[in-house]
């Protein structure tokens, strides 16, 4: 692909960014520090629901690295350090703050309608024109630039143009669909049914610093997390294949999420008492992925381009970490340097992406559980691991990260 000559100005904005989530704030906060002229067009009136609450610490270096931060630690969301995975009788507890990379060992666990909003409004107030219930339907390219189509609520069309558009539409995966880049994700189809419960969970039983993920007792590919929040309310979801849910032909959202959380009896034990916040939602057939990251002007950040599983809460990370990748080529790109997508972009992030790639099968397969339940761990294994699921999956001095797939099959013949 040529190296096209990207110059501030030339159109109404220099980056027009589609979506106004994890990734189109983010990468809205880098461009502004370089300069540059940036639109957001945001489908829905934010606040907004969203499923994706429990971060991971390496968001927090990003959020420090674009200035938001601060706004986020102020919100009073709640502490996260690590995660417990059950399965069967067996438990393990992984503490962030153990890792074997550098950097942040705690986040946050958020309701997302909230993070999302005070990560927009900053940005806002930072020089950010953000559009809301801006619906972006169409693009084409024009001499100098990119025009874009976009349709209020009252479906009267608006177009604008710019030099570049960084496509953060997330599941509306905008530009995949109009330019033809989706393709089947490597995972099969599953489908995700989630609510907020009040929950009446004594806190001196209960560790809500971390997140739990409970393997199903009759069926290893189903799995359920509970996600605190800070106001005295979870998160609770099941992850299963459409197979799974058959059993519960008949019975509604709500009763079927129920049924599976009490066939665990911790998880029944923990929920006693425990009310619906809202009717039961469900998503089904999210993972996904793209034949290309980038073309000429465009190129795709977080969930647009590529969304693995839920299992590892790795979304918003990677999210983040393809907005700070992106921005970074496109401030050389806008300062006249010839820059090469696919070796300062794709490579890179694809790297962390298949890290976390390699722990979602090796999750599926069954080969994951074992070595992390697995009592007699070298104490630098576990530390190296843990470096993984606290989001350092681009960390290459991480023995894992080097080769993920080869460390996984190398410990997990020593642990059997
Ligand atoms: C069941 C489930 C559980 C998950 N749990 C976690 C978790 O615990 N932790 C975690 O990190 N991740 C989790 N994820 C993933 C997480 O939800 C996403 O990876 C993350 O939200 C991606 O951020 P994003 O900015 O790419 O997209 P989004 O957050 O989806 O934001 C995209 C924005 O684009 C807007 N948009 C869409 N179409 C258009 C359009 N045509 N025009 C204008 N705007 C548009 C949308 O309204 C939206 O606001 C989970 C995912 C699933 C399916």
């Amino acid at each position: 692909m040529k190296n096209i000559l990207l110059q501030p100005g030339k159109q109404s904005v220099d980056v027009i960014i589609i979506g106004a989530g994890p990734a189109g704030s983010v990468a809205a906060a880098y461009l502004l520090e370089q300069g540059l002229r940036v639109k957001i067009f945001e489908k829905s009136q934010f606040p907004r629901f969203s499923i994706g609450e429990s971060l991971l610490p390496q968001t927090m270096e990003i959020l420090e690295q674009v200035n938001l931060l601060q706004p986020i630690v102020e919100a009073g969301f709640q502490h996260k350090n690590g995660a417990i995975f059950r399965w069967q009788e067996e438990h393990v507890e992984f503490d962030f703050r153990n890792k074997f990379s550098p950097g942040w060992g705690v986040t946050y666990q958020v309701q997302r309608d909230k993070f999302d909003s005070i990560l927009a409004n900053q940005v806002e107030k930072k020089g950010a024109e953000v559009t809301y219930q801006a619906t972006v339907k169409y693009v084409e390219y024009i001499d100098d630039g990119i025009r874009l189509e976009w349709h209020d609520n009252d479906g009267n069309v608006h177009t604008e143009t710019a030099q570049f558009i960084l496509d953060a539409s997330g599941f509306g995966r905008v530009l995949p669909k109009l330019l033809d880049l989706e393709i089947p994700s490597s995972l099969p189809f599953r489908q995700s049914l989630f609510t907020h419960v009040i929950d009446q969970i004594p806190l001196a039983t209960f560790d809500r610093n971390k997140i739990i993920i409970t393997v199903h007792p009759h069926d290893c590919q189903t799995w359920m997390w509970l996600i605190p929040f800070s106001d005295g309310s979870l998160s609770l979801g099941a992850v299963a294949t459409p197979t799974f849910y058959q059993q519960f032909d008949g019975l509604s959202l709500d009763q079927t999420l129920e049924r599976i959380f009490h066939a665990d009896t911790h998880l029944a034990n923990l929920l006693k008492g425990a009310r619906y916040k809202y009717p039961v939602k469900q998503i089904a057939g999210y993972s996904s992925s793209v034949n290309s990251y980038y073309g000429d002007r465009y190129a795709l950040l977080g969930n647009a381009g590529e969304f693995l599983d839920p299992v590892f809460s790795s979304g918003v990370t990677i999210a983040f970490k393809s907005a700070q990748l992106a921005c970074d080529v496109l401030k050389r790109q806008f300062a006249g340097e010839t820059v090469c997508w696919q070796q300062q972009f794709v490579e890179p992030l694809l790297g962390g992406i298949n890290t976390f790639r390699a722990f979602v099968d090796a999750w599926y397969e069954g080969t994951l559980l074992p070595i992390l339940c697995y009592p007699n761990k070298d104490p630098e294994v576990t530390a190296m691991i843990c470096s993984v699921l606290a989001g350092y999956a681009w960390d290459k001095r991480n023995p894992v990260v080097q080769d993920s797939q080869k460390f996984i099959r190398l410990i997990s013949e020593l642990c059997q």
